[in-house]
């Protein structure tokens, strides 16, 4: 069967299930929404409605609730001239209407649906199947992520991350703070290569997420069974912020937003009691807006100059008595996930900035190798998000990071198998440094999020490119740019826009 991503169970039996004008749904009210869709995709592809029904006995497609399946998962039944769909919850019931959707091939313009009968049964391996996105580096609005959302949502993965602010640019509407939003959000030039060189132009960037366009985007995830996880990156990559506000830096000399990538050494003052508060404030009002249970907070590559040069970070580390200035760090953490956890939230960081004093109950994005010993006792218990940068990293090009390599992404690698329930899952990323328009932003995704959704959530499995087929006819249909060295018949699209 052509299911991606690949399910647990999946078998063809004999008989042939044909959806005609006459077949009837029954769905409970509670799940309406779902079959709603699975209706609406039916009518895009033959042109009919279907009618739903009260009485089980006259439906064609039936949608039950079974509790004693897995979270997330569903269980698809074919047979006798009866699709039984049934799920414990609305996200299984939602992945059961992807995989009709795969099954019946909707979307390409049939006179009728026809399939052969067929067994699935289904549940994810991991529950965070997750993609970062950044937004600071270069900015993209609503349509695009709502485009992401729905594409990742076709394929599983249920976390979109948004890298919401850096040293190039803050993207988030924040009421107290407006210069965050005034100042922050543009800068006057980027770095650019070309022809082998690199050089800072002149044309200004810009742009942030008003409180509306997120309201918007999460009820659409929501819909999508995507939750938004934003990212406040802290100490660190916080150059656009403190040139809105430069009395927050440890030298207060940061004029104006970073245009060259890299790492920058100007980051928030430890040793300020207004920069606890500003990071608080801000948190509040990234906390009404997400409902996601994770909040990120970065971590990542934070060098100490600044802090070692600083007499209120030097006087805040010996009155903390702390060992140094990467204690300093997991301090500042520190305070920030009690600020968090005091409103239900869970705190996600780079590996790189986990030290062995590091609350236990933090999450550690994995994205660099682990240090050994140190780094290693640091994650010894902790929960862990996977994101190695040689497989996930999607603003690789193809030629160094192709398709092949992102599926041989394994998450137990380098975990004792004890630990093994202690991956939370895997979360790859678009860094856009070098990713400027939404056409670009597709290429590189497209169809390595595919590769990504079949290592999430199951074994991946050795047909991929084959299942992957009808993936990329539909990148095709839906005019998405897409790396098509891996659709094979180019120009053998039939008249529908399909593979066969
Ligand atoms: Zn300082």
């Amino acid at each position: 069967m052509k299911i991606l991503p690949n399910p647990q169970k999946s078998e063809n039996i004999s008989g042939l299930f044909v959806i005609g004008k006459n077949s009837k749904i029954f769905c409970e009210n509670e799940y309406l929404s779902q079959a709603e869709r699975l209706a609406d995709l039916i009518y895009g592809s033959c042109g009919y409605f279907l009618q739903f029904t009260d009485v089980i006995e006259e439906a064609q497609i039936i949608f039950s609730r079974d509790d004693a399946l897995n979270d997330e998962g569903y269980i698809v039944m074919i047979s006798e001239g009866v699709a039984t769909v049934t799920f414990k919850d609305i996200r299984g019931c939602f992945y059961a209407v992807e995989t009709l959707r795969q099954v019946f091939r909707l979307g390409v313009k049939q006179d009728q649906i026809t399939c052969a009968d067929c067994y699935v049964e289904d549940s994810p391996k991991f529950a965070y199947r997750g993609l970062m996105v950044d937004l600071s580096r270069h900015f993209f609005g609503l349509d695009t992520l709502k485009k992401i959302v729905e594409l990742m949502s076709q394929v599983k993965l249920n976390v979109l991350h948004l890298h919401l602010t850096d040293d190039q640019g803050f993207r988030l509407q924040i009421d107290k703070y407006p210069l965050l939003n005034e100042i922050a959000s543009v800068r006057d030039g980027s770095e650019v290569e070309h022809d082998g060189e690199t050089y800072v132009d002149d044309v200004p960037h810009g742009g942030y997420l008003t409180k509306q366009d997120v309201r918007e985007l999460v009820a659409f995830a929501k819909e999508h069974c995507v939750d938004v996880v934003p990212e406040i990156d802290i100490p660190g990559h916080t150059v656009a912020a403190l040139a809105a506000y430069p009395q927050l830096s440890c030298t207060g000399g940061v004029s104006e937003v970073r245009k060259k990538w890299g790492i920058s050494k100007e980051i928030l003052c430890a040793g300020n009691d207004d920069v606890y508060k500003f990071v608080c404030d801000v948190l509040d009002e990234v906390c009404e807006l997400f409902p996601a249970p994770y909040v990120h907070l970065g971590g990542e590559e934070v060098p100490k100059d600044r802090w070692c040069n600083c007499k209120l970070c030097r006087e805040r580390m010996s009155a903390l008595k702390l060992n140094g200035y990467d204690e300093l760090q997991t301090y500042m953490i520190e305070v920030f996930r009690k600020h968090l956890e005091a409103k239900g939230k869970r705190v996600i960081i780079r590996n790189d900035g986990v030290t062995p004093t590091t609350d236990v109950d933090i999450v550690s994005q994995v994205w660099t190798p682990v240090k050994r010993r140190k780094g290693a006792k640091a994650q010894r218990g902790r929960q862990i998000i996977v994101s190695p940068r040689k497989y996930v990293h999607f603003s690789r090009s193809y030629s160094l990071l192709p398709l092949k390599k992102v599926l041989r992404l394994d998450a137990y690698k380098g975990v004792k198998k004890a630990d093994r329930a202690n991956v939370l899952g895997v979360e790859g990323a678009l860094w856009t440094q070098h990713i400027e328009n939404e056409q670009q932003l597709f290429y590189q995704l497209l169809p390595r999020l595919d590769a990504l959704a079949e290592c999430a959530w199951n074994k991946r499995k050795k047909d991929f490119k084959l299942r992957l087929q009808s993936r990329l006819a539909y990148y095709k249909r839906e005019n998405l740019a897409f790396n098509d060295k891996y659709l094979k018949n180019k120009d053998n699209l039939n008249k529908n826009g399909d593979t066969d």
